[in-house]
């Protein structure tokens, strides 16, 4: 079931909420960049997510040819989402790092981990 979830980055300049349905798992992504920094996501469409602050923090990184912007809060550096298109889904999608959902509980977290782990590879996201 789908739940909203407030996130932000470290220092709090960079907040948002997104709609997540953590019992679907969650992904990470097999790109350079998010292997690097252990990056575990979901995915979420556009109209479930919503920038509530920080717009002027978010610097951006594309790695390769890839098609999401890793998108990082310069005061702290932290990655608190990205967005780019999916051609699984055919669309927009913003990519919602788990660890900067704020306020959730942490076996939710763990037992979306999970689910991912059971997950084939081929079922992990990969943006390039
Ligand atoms: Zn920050």
């Amino acid at each position: 079931m789908k739940q909203t979830f407030r996130g932000s980055c470290h220092c709090g300049k960079v907040r948002f909420t997104a709609g997540i349905d953590l019992d679907a798992g969650a992904r990470r992504c097999s790109c350079a960049a998010c292997v690097k920094t252990r990056a575990w996501s979901v995915i979420v469409e556009p109209q479930d997510f919503r920038l509530l602050g920080g717009e002027q923090h978010l610097c951006d990184h594309t790695a390769g040819s890839a098609t999401l912007r890793h998108l990082f809060c310069d005061h702290c550096g932290v990655r608190p989402f990205g967005r780019g298109r999916l051609e699984a889904v055919d669309g927009e999608v913003v990519a919602v790092n788990l660890a900067c959902l704020d306020e959730v509980d942490p076996a939710l977290l763990a037992a979306a981990w999970a689910r991912i782990a059971k997950r084939p590879l081929a079922g992990a996201l990969r943006y390039g």
